[in-house]
This record gives structure tokens, C-alpha cells and sequence, in this order.
């Protein structure tokens, strides 16, 4: 007997007779002679017009509260599926995240997973039961508080469910048939991936992929477990995302394509320290403040410095979100550090081509910037990993970006992929 975890996101579960499809899906699970444990998520947009209803309330909500606002989503969803399998004819529990067994650090709205103890789960499953888990959700000890784990979360509580109960499969259903090579939304001729390794999925995820939230790659990186994101619109096979305990990939001898795929992030803004002292500790002092501040920092650039002046540039970028409280820090510290000015763009795009292949092939940054040249698009920043390179433009132009890059490295396919609906997540 197999155990299968099985992800459903809010799109999925967005109504009644959504809800009674994925029972069915799952009721289907089971009668192949599964053993099933199924995360899901908040009904549709529930969890963003909860965040709204808080808002309206208070300006700044209370983080307690609004994880316990939020996580009851989860269990409107949960119990609602359980219901609906219950009337098929097969025995279903809900359980919340605490219910569960996921224990997490303290940090509302953000918590990390420190240990899962899923007794009840195993002992509802040894009852003959399919058990559903409210995604999103954990419960520290320490303060005896319910958390949730950051948005788009049930990916992780899938994902740590699978780990701890050893699955042999944790199934991630979406609204589109896999993981793609680019955002079909954006790339019509993106083309589904039959698999991809963890760590280029990690690579797409930290560059704007929404398909798997990046943590939710990490924790199945980190614990070994496969997964599976597909439709739950249809029966297709998605795409395997495998790792190094995946078996039967392994010693596959099917070498890997180059590239697996290109991402795009519009959610980071650049700044510019203008006019820094040339001298040694100058960036050192600079990324100190910056790292005060908590903020993500990701490319950095520093140009060279003009001889006349002895002084230099440095960029960097980091979530849009962070950007005015990093600009107020470095002003606190202009003085100090010495620089002349600041500049704060957040008109930027990022795009990002990942490949496993590009370890072992030359000339793939030049076929990327000679496509990037080809449409007139102006490249104002680069950095690169063993398998990643990225590049800074305006954000008007991504889209374009995305789509010329997209058929230089032949990825095109020959027809326009299906997307099912939702929005993306
Ligand atoms: N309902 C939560 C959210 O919208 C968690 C999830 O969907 O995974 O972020
Ligand atoms: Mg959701």
C-alpha cells in the first residue's frame, strides 16, 4: 500500500461543486488502494479577502490575530472536504495544523516548521480513514499560539506531511498541467516539463516561478521527498520533481536538456548608493546597514570608479517591500559612510534562465544577451550561479523578455499550453 500526500490549492476548492470534484479525486486515491493525507487550502481568494477584512478593521492588525483570522480559511475548506468524502461512502477527519502535529517557531505570519508529530494522522489512517490537514497552519509550543507559515504555506505543510510520514509520493495539484518552461500565462508556447531536479526547481522559484512556493522546494530537497505538481483539472502526468532519493531518475542515463526554464520577477526595485569612497570597507560597511534591516538582498553590482573622482557606484536590488526602510537606514548613515547619494528605482524587471545542463555548456550567456540585444531590450544588470543567470531590465519589457529568450534556447512548443484558471497560484 502506497502513501500519497496530495496538495490542493484555494483554486482548486473554490466552490461547492469543486470541492465535491477533488473528494471524488481523492475517494479515487483511495480506491486504487492508497493511503491518502491531503493538505488543502482556503477556499479561493478567501485568505486575501480575510487579509482585506482585517485591514478595514485596523491598519495594522495585530499578528496573533491575523494568524488566527486567517487559519480559519483552512479549516472552512477542510472540513467542507471531508464532508463531501464522508458522503461517499468513505471515512474522511479533518484536522487542523496544531491537530495535526505541526509544530512551529513563534514568528505569526512567517512561522518555520521546528517538528512534525503526526500520531493522530497515522492512527486515523490505521482506521481505514483518508485524512485532510488544513494547509498553512502550526502551533508553538512555547506560546501555545496557532501560526501560519507565509503565503501560499500549504505547499510546506504538504511537503512536511509527506516527510514525516514517510510518503512515497506528495502530489501538488494546481490549475495548470505542471511545471512549465516559463509562466504560460505570459509565454503562450511554454512547453510542460516532464521533470525537473529540485534544485533547478529552487533556482526557478527564487526567481519568480509561482508554480511551488520556494520553501516547500527546500523542505523536499532537504528531506528527500518527490513531488508530483499536476492538474486537478485532468488526469495528465505533471512534472516530477525529483531528487537525489527519487528513485528510479537516478541512474536514468536520459542526459539533461541545458535549460529547464525561465522565470521573471517584477517584485524587487534597485538602489543605488551613488558616488561611494573607493576605499577597502567601504561595501562592507554598506551591506551591514542593509543587513539590519532584515532585507533580502540579491544582485550587486559595483562599477568601476572613476579615476578623477576615486569614488565608485554600487547597486543592488531587493523586494520592493523592503526598499523604504533600507533607503532610511542608509540615509541615516550617509555620513558615516560617506557616499554622495541615493537612487531608488522600482520600475525594474528581473529575469532569470535556469539550467542543470549549463554546468557543462559554454556560450549560454551570450545566446541570452544576443536575444535580449535582437529585441531592443536594454540589460542594466547581470549576475550568475552554477546554473542560473540573471538579468536586471525595465519592467515594461519582461514580458518580451521572457518570450524572445523563451524561443532562442527552443523551447517554444508547437502548440499554446491549456491553463485551467485561477490566477497563477
Ligand atoms: N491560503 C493560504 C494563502 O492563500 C495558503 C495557501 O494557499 O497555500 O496564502
Ligand atoms: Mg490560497
Amino acid at each position: 500500500m502506497a502513501l500519497i500526500v496530495q496538495k490542493f490549492g484555494g483554486s482548486s476548492v473554490s466552490d461547492a461543486e469543486s470541492i465535491k470534484r477533488v473528494a471524488k479525486r481523492i475517494v479515487d486515491t483511495r480506491k486504487a488502494g492508497n493511503e491518502v493525507v491531503v493538505a488543502v487550502s482556503a477556499m479561493g481568494d478567501s485568505t486575501d479577502e480575510l487579509l482585506d477584512l482585517a485591514h478595514e478593521v485596523t491598519p495594522i492588525p495585530a499578528p496573533r490575530e491575523l494568524d488566527m483570522l486567517l487559519t480559519a480559511g483552512e479549516r472552512i475548506s477542510m472540513a467542507l472536504l471531508a464532508m463531501a468524502i464522508k458522503s461517499m461512502g468513505y471515512d474522511a477527519r479533518s484536522f487542523t495544523g496544531s491537530q495535526a502535529g505541526m509544530i512551529t517557531d513563534a514568528q505569526h505570519g512567517a512561522a518555520r516548521i521546528v517538528d512534525v508529530t503526526p500520531g493522530r494522522l497515522r492512527d486515523a489512517l490505521d482506521d481505514g480513514a483518508i485524512v485532510i490537514v488544513a494547509g498553512f497552519q502550526g502551533f508553538n509550543r512555547d506560546t501555545r499560539d496557532i501560526t501560519t507559515l507565509g503565503r501560499g504555506g500549504s505547499d510546506t505543510t504538504a511537503v512536511a506531511l509527506a516527510a514525516a510520514l514517510g510518503a512515497d509520493i506528495c502530489e501538488i495539484y494546481t490549475d495548470v498541467d505542471g511545471i512549465f518552461t516559463a509562466d504560460p500565462r505570459v509565454v503562450p508556447r511554454a512547453h510542460k516539463l516532464d521533470r525537473v531536479s529540485s534544485e533547478e526547481m529552487l533556482e526557478l522559484a527564487a526567481a519568480g516561478a509561482k508554480v511551488l512556493y520556494i520553501r516547500a522546494v527546500e523542505y523536499a530537497r532537504r528531506h528527500g521527498v518527490t513531488l508530483h505538481v499536476r492538474s486537478s483539472f485532468n488526469n495528465n502526468d505533471g512534472t516530477i520533481v525529483y531528487n537525489n532519493s527519487t528513485p528510479d531518475v537516478n541512474g536514468d542515463p536520459v542526459e539533461e536538456p541545458i535549460i529547464a526554464g525561465v522565470a521573471a520577477d517584477l517584485s524587487e526595485a534597485k538602489v543605488t548608493v551613488v558616488g561611494v569612497p573607493d576605499v577597502p570597507g567601504k561595501a562592507a560597511q554598506i551591506f551591514k546597514i542593509v543587513a539590519k534591516t532584515n532585507a533580502n538582498v540579491d544582485m550587486i553590482v559595483q562599477n568601476v570608479s572613476a579615476a578623477a573622482t576615486g569614488r565608485t557606484d554600487i547597486s543592488f536590488t531587493l523586494p520592493k517591500s523592503e526598499g523604504q526602510q533600507v533607503l532610511t537606514a542608509l540615509k541615516n548613515e550617509q555620513e558615516n559612510v560617506g557616499y554622495l547619494g541615493l537612487q531608488y528605482d522600482d520600475q525594474i524587471g528581473k529575469l532569470a534562465l535556469v539550467g542543470a545542463g549549463m554546468r557543462t555548456n559554454t556560450g549560454v550567456s551570450a545566446k541570452l544577451f544576443e536575444a535580449l540585444f535582437e529585441a531592443g531590450i536594454n540589460i542594466e544588470m547581470i549576475s550568475t550561479s552554477e546554473i542560473r543567470i540573471s538579468v536586471v531590465t525595465r519592467a515594461d519589457t519582461i514580458n518580451e523578455a521572457l518570450r524572445v529568450v523563451h524561443t532562442a534556447f527552443g523551447l517554444d512548443d508547437d502548440n499554446e499550453a491549456q491553463v485551467h484558471g485561477g490566477t497563477g497560484r
